[in-house]
């Protein structure tokens, strides 16, 4: 279980343009052979960046608000001609939906026909919190429950699977978590069953 942070989704949601794209993996050949631009919102942009020259050599990152890019980044973006631009990002443009250019707080314009940010993914970690548990802070920002890999956490007779315990995990990841976790909750209940059975059953032997 997770969700976008919500200024983040609100940010994505307010950006015009029907060019709006958040994801090259999912749904986003369509911008293939187009102007790309990357606003810098995470660390993951820089690698949003080399996903999207796989579909475009016209990609073009905003640092923003961001850090610098490191010498090897910078070297990178040189040999695949990943254009960066330093001047903060003011708004976009666009008409009718349709997105034309990121424009930068100097007044310049740069013509783009896609847009992408980075979300931050929060784990809903309420139900773990309110029973004892106490979230890890996760590297891409937000927090997960760090579990073990049968799903077990920290706090006995609680486990977690999928999103919230491992924000990349697609659909069959996070199925897959969910089936194991399952199997090792029935364990843990057939093994307290038995433990129960045995104190019970106990004294009548003795
Ligand atoms: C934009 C986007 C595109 C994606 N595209 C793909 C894709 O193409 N292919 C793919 O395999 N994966 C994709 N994913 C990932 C996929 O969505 C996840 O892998 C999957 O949803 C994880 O399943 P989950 O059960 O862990 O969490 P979720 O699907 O988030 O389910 C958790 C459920 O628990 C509910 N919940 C949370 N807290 C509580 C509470 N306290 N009480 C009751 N209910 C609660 C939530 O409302 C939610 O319904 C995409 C994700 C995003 C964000």
């Amino acid at each position: 279980m997770a969700r976008l942070d919500p200024a983040e989704a609100r940010r994505a949601h307010a950006t015009p343009g029907r060019e709006r794209v958040q994801r090259p993996a999912a749904g986003q050949w369509e911008v293939r052979g187009r102007r790309v631009g990357i606003v810098v919102t995470s660390p993951l942009s820089t690698h949003q960046a080399f996903l999207f020259r796989q579909l475009t050599d016209a990609v073009t990152v905003f640092r923003h608000t961001g850090p610098e890019p490191d010498a090897q980044t910078l070297t990178r973006f040189a040999a695949l001609g990943i254009r960066l631009v330093e001047t903060p990002v003011s708004h976009l443009r666009a008409t009718e939906g349709t997105l034309h250019a990121v424009v930068l707080t100097d007044g310049t314009e740069v013509p783009v026909d896609a847009v992408t940010v980075s979300p931050r993914f929060v784990a809903r970690t309420e139900l773990y919190e309110q029973l004892g548990g106490t979230p890890a802070p996760h590297p891409m920002g937000g927090a997960v429950i760090t579990t073990e890999p049968t799903g077990r956490t920290d706090v006995p007779g609680v486990w977690a699977a999928g999103n919230v315990g491992d924000l990349a995990a697609m659909v069959s990841v996070a199925t897959g978590a969910g089936v194991m976790a399952g199997a090792a909750v029935n364990a843990d209940l057939v093994a307290e069953d038995t433990a129960r059975a045995v104190a019970a059953h106990a004294p009548a032997h003795a």
